[in-house]
Parts: C-alpha cells; sequence; structure tokens
C-alpha cells in the first residue's frame, strides 16, 4: 500500500486514504504540493478534526474543495451505553447506508483498548456469537473502519476535557477480518501511522477464528501486528461443532500456519479459549490442549464463557476454571484467565446489534 499510487475516484471518504495517497491526491488530483498531507494528517488524527473547516493551515478554497470531495463523517455513534465495570459499549451508524455495527472501549489501570468490528454481521457462524446468527450484510470499508476509532477519540475526548485516544486496538468485534483482509490492513496501518494516530503495532491485536490463508498473507506483510486465534477446542471433532470454520481449514493447517506466523514475525500467537461447561473444560480437554500447543511458542487466554441468546452452553464453575488454568501452567504453556467485561451492556460481540435488530423488528431475539 506504502507505494500504491492508484487512488480511487472522488469524492472519496478522508479517511480512507493512507498519507501517501494523501500525497498523490494532493498533487495529482488538487495541484497541491504534496506536504500538505502531513498537514491533513495532523488535523485528522492528532486533533481529530470532524469538519473541514477547523483544517486552519489549509489555504480557504482547497478547504472548500475538501468539503466536497473528502468527506470525513463516515460513522455516527447514534448510542453509548457504559457499563458498571466502566466498559463503554458504541453503537454506530455508517454514514453512507445507515448500517449498525459496534465497538467496545474498555478501560483498565493503564490502557483503554477498543475492541473494533470489521463487517457488518458475519459469515462464519461459531455457535457461541450473535454476530454470526446474524450472517454478513456486508464488508466495512477502509474509512468506516477508522472512523470507529476516530470517532471514539471524539467521544473520550470530550468525556476527558484533553484530546484522548485509545492506546490499544483489538481487532476482536463483529466480523472475521480476514474475510475483509485488505481494508481491515489498510485501515490498521492508517491507524499505526506516525503522522497520523500513531496506535503502535505492537498495540494492535488481530484477530481470527482460524482463516488460514489470512493468517499466512499476514505473516509475508513484515508488520508487527499482534495475532490472536480463537481456537475454543483442543480437538478436530469438538472444534467443528464450535468453530465451522474448522470444516475448512482444520486444526492440522490451522496450527501449523500459526507457527509460520510466529517464526515470521517473532511474535507469539495467543490462542482464546472459552471454557464452557462439560463441553470443552475437563481435564482431559486440557491435556489434549497442551499436546496440541506443545511444540508452538504461543500463549492461552481463558475466557468463562458469558451467556450468549442462542447459545446453550454454561459456565463452568471457578474451581474447574482454575484447574484447567493450572493443568496449563503445570505444563508451561504461559495461561491467563479473564472474564468478559460489559456483561450488563451486551459488550460480547454483535449483542447489542442482535437486540437491537430484533428489538426493531419487533422480535423477541434470535434464539433458534
Ligand atoms: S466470533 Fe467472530 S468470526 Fe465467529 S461468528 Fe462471531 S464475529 Fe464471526
Amino acid at each position: 500500500m506504502e507505494n500504491d499510487t492508484t487512488l480511487p475516484a472522488f469524492p472519496f471518504p478522508a479517511y480512507g486514504l493512507t498519507h501517501e495517497e494523501w500525497q498523490t491526491a494532493l498533487k495529482e488530483v488538487f495541484g497541491q504540493p504534496r506536504f500538505r498531507a502531513d498537514q491533513i494528517f495532523k488535523s485528522l488524527y492528532k486533533e481529530a478534526a470532524s469538519g473541514w473547516e477547523a483544517f486552519t493551515t489549509l489555504p480557504a478554497p482547497l478547504r472548500q474543495t475538501l468539503a466536497g470531495q473528502a468527506p470525513i463523517e463516515a460513522m455516527r455513534i447514534v448510542e453509548a451505553i457504559p457499563s458498571q465495570d466502566g466498559t463503554v459499549k458504541l453503537l454506530f451508524a455508517c454514514a453512507s447506508d445507515g448500517e449498525r455495527i459496534e465497538s467496545v472501549l474498555i478501560p483498565s489501570k493503564d490502557r483503554m483498548t477498543q475492541c473494533i468490528s470489521t463487517q457488518a454481521g458475519c459469515n462464519f457462524r461459531c455457535a457461541f456469537c450473535a454476530s454470526g446468527r446474524l450472517g454478513k450484510t456486508r464488508d466495512l470499508t477502509t474509512a468506516e473502519i477508522v472512523a470507529q476509532v476516530m470517532e471514539a477519540v471524539r467521544f473520550l475526548s470530550g468525556r476527558e476535557g484533553t484530546f484522548t485516544r485509545p492506546s490499544n486496538l483489538v481487532v476482536m468485534g463483529m466480523g472475521e477480518p480476514f474475510d475483509n483482509y485488505d481494508n481491515v490492513l489498510k485501515a490498521l496501518k492508517i491507524l499505526n501511522a506516525q503522522k497520523g494516530l500513531d496506535v503502535g503495532a505492537r498495540h494492535i491485536t488481530i484477530s481470527t477464528c482460524g482463516v488460514v490463508p489470512g493468517i499466512r498473507r499476514l505473516a509475508g506483510e513484515g508488520l508487527q501486528f499482534e495475532l490472536s486465534v480463537s481456537l475454543h477446542a483442543p480437538n478436530q471433532d469438538l472444534r467443528k461443532g464450535l468453530m465451522p470454520v474448522s470444516r475448512r481449514w482444520p486444526l492440522e493447517e490451522l496450527i501449523p500456519a500459526c507457527a509460520e506466523y510466529t517464526r515470521a514475525t517473532g511474535r507469539l500467537v495467543t490462542f482464546e479459549y472459552t471454557l464452557i461447561r462439560q463441553i470443552n473444560d475437563q481435564p482431559r480437554h486440557a491435556d489434549e490442549l497442551i499436546a496440541l500447543l506443545r511444540a508452538l511458542p504461543c500463549k492461552v487466554n481463558l475466557i468463562p464463557l458469558s451467556p450468549v441468546e442462542g447459545f446453550a452452553g454454561r459456565r463452568p464453575d471457578n474451581a474447574s476454571c482454575l484447574a484447567f488454568l493450572d493443568r496449563l501452567m503445570r505444563a508451561k504453556i504461559p495461561t491467563t484467565m479473564r472474564n468478559s467485561r460489559g456483561g450488563d451492556v451486551d459488550a460480547a460481540c454483535g449483542q447489542l446489534r442482535l437486540r437491537r435488530l430484533a428489538t426493531s423488528s419487533g422480535e423477541g431475539g434470535n434464539t433458534p
């Protein structure tokens, strides 16, 4: 993308262009010096300007032209729902067609993490995910992915009274990022750019349900993004039932692809493993997981299941969760356990949108 000078036709969303593309567009489309790209990136990302009239370093005629040719608004926050634990769920409407998507802000002691979406709905139908039940309406554009973060910056800055941006991004919201690879990667490069918002690559985590070609492609990009894989089962039979993606890319392809990612980037892959009572939380499952991951430098993140409409699985008791954790730790697999946050605001991916759709259509939910 860095050297790609093929420009889209204008009008085109301001957040959809890399710094290099802005340089080219300014020169070739708007007849301006390339250095104006620095001014535009500074106002767009370091000041979170939401209208071209605020780009006071630009000549007034250029501001007027860009107001017509490069709209800034790609997303609008229609609802911000705070949770008792400090998490804030943001429900967005896309400017182009009103499509609803969501994002979550998760504060902790020393960071503000934003979980972002990449698609409206999702086609992958993981068993305990509300987004998968909706099916995919469409991919989000690069600008819509970037705009989720910039709208969050404006939200946080308004709340704090000073410029505040998420310190960490996790691409773990609605949608499978590798099913929208080009738009996701371009958006993350824009958000990572030093002249822009400058979120460090190691503070950006891409989470996949196990799309092997995407993992292999990312391994070859020469980037330092963190990779997280939703594993949720220690063997292929069980995983096929929980994660339909595994029928297409089974564990025997997934694990080598993760090893390749680690070899190519030097970054450890994190495996997400949701603990479900009596389904995948038994000592034999822990032993299978240890055997599966033993040869791979990696981390495991255990998440006791949160209730999801339409999925009958239950959360294990604390003793079972701790026993599972202990077994992995004894096998020297770095493992953490976290509770999902924001349960009182439907923070698991897709749940809020699912509820809003169900409410607006007069249905009682998507429970099969
Ligand atoms: S967990 Fe992710 S990939 Fe799976 S259905 Fe939900 S949004 Fe899609």
